[in-house]
């Protein structure tokens, strides 16, 4: 009987397992990806909408497109994991696996700060984490008259550690374009004890110099615990209220129900897994990119962000073809990533790193500057191709 592998997401994680699940199998083994999303975009697109720069159809890629041959594309709602039966639920009716990953990512979730969802729907606050997020923020940047705008990160860990930085600064350069810098304050608040912590301190201040040097202020240290939408004000855990005009919030992430419906969150809340090999405890099921935990020397968790779901991807795919009798290389997670950091029109620098180096990650912030804008775009440019050509 021919074997199956399941690969549940279609993001860079789920997409890179797929891509080389295919080129390590026989033909004989199918490959079904399956996602809620007939759309995917890279996050630092999202920045981009935000900022007014990009419009959604020019940042979107169809899954369908970006897999191409010998791999089955199936957009359907998961809405169950049994992994005792090796199936998974979905709308569109039951998949039988001997291999699954699940690369579902991480959810945003408003709701579990009192009084955000509230903020939202009344037009005080907004985000950036997702396309529609992106979207109603823009307009809200579009009508804001001047004023106190502050970018809250409301809980660890968040996808992506540099975009609110980027998110801040991007909002404080639009404020100068539209002459209301005299009339406004970006500042931002982090529960994390310096920017960018597991990046280490080095970064941390040099981070803390340019948000300085472009005017944003930077307050460390401060967990939310609720937004109050009559006031305008947030409140940290500290007791401390804030009053805002504009609140910009990196929302809460969890896991999506299915996987913690699932059993398969531990006790970091996220998917443990394995290195190099991304399985997890549980027989026949792999995880990759968002959705796990995976440890550093330093005890942080390893960010989350695209480089690293789509290496994790590559390395969940070797092991399932070993397993599944393929001659193909052994996996390695190397931990190794450049995340962009965009600050302005034309303008961005970069964060790299090697993560999962000992004792702590080593990491450097290279400065802003046009060529590494220009490569960004050549780069996302050539994201966006592959579902073209
Ligand atoms: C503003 C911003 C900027 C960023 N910038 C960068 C950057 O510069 N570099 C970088 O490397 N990373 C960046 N990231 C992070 C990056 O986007 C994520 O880390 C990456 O998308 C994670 O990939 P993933 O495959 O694990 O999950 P995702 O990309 O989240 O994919 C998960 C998929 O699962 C699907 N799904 C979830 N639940 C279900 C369900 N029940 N049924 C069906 N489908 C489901 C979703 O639709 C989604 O398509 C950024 C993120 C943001 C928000």
């Amino acid at each position: 009987m021919s074997r199956r592998v399941v690969v549940l997401g279609a993001g860079p994680g789920g997409l890179a397992a797929a891509r080389a699940l295919r080129r390590y199998l026989p033909r004989e083994v199918t490959i079904t990806v399956v996602d809620r999303a007939d759309e995917q975009r890279l996050g630092i697109s999202l920045l981009l909408v935000m900022r007014g720069w990009r419009n959604p159809a020019e940042v979107s890629v169809r899954p369908a497109d970006l897999l191409r041959d010998g791999v089955s594309f199936l957009q359907a709602e998961v809405i169950g994991l049994d992994p005792a039966g090796q199936r998974v639920h979905t709308d569109r009716g039951e998949l039988p696996y001997d291999a699954l990953v699940v690369a579902l990512g991480a959810e945003v979730v408003p709701e579990m700060v009192p009084g955000l969802e509230e903020a939202i729907t009344a037009g005080a606050a907004g985000h950036f984490y997702t396309l529609g997020g992106a979207l109603q923020l823009r307009e809200r940047l579009t009508c804001f008259a001047g004023g106190r705008i502050l970018v809250v990160v409301a809980r660890l860990p968040y996808k992506c550690p540099p975009a609110p930085y980027e998110g801040a600064l991007l909002i404080a350069e639009r404020l100068r374009d539209h002459g209301l810098s005299d009339s406004s304050r970006v500042e931002l608040f982090t529960p994390e004890p310096q920017p960018l912590a597991v990046a280490g301190p080095a970064v941390g201040q040099q981070l803390a110099a340019l948000l300085a040097e472009r005017g944003v202020a930077l307050h460390v240290g401060q967990e939310l615990s609720a937004v109050d939408t009559a006031r305008r004000e947030v409140v940290f855990s500290s007791g401390t209220r804030e009053p805002f005009d504009l609140l910009v919030v990196i929302p809460p992430h969890r896991p999506p129900a299915v996987v913690r419906a699932a059993g398969l969150v531990g006790e970091a809340g996220w998917v443990p897994v394995e290195l190099p090999t991304m399985r997890t405890p549980v027989e026949a099921v792999w995880a990759v990119g968002d959705v796990t935990a995976v440890r550093l020397p330093s005890g942080l968790l390893m960010p989350k962000a695209a480089v690293f779901a789509q290496e994790q991807g590559e390395a969940a795919a070797r092991d399932i073809a070993r397993a599944l009798g393929a001659t193909v290389p052994e996996p390695e997670v190397s931990g190794r990533g450049r995340c962009w950091f965009v600050t302005g029109a034309g303008e961005a620098g970069y964060v790299e790193g090697e993560f999962l180096a000992e004792p702590t990650p080593v990491v450097r912030l290279y400065p802003p500057a046009p060529e590494h804008f220009q490569t960004m775009e050549q780069e996302l440019a050539a994201w966006s191709a592959q579902g073209q050509g």
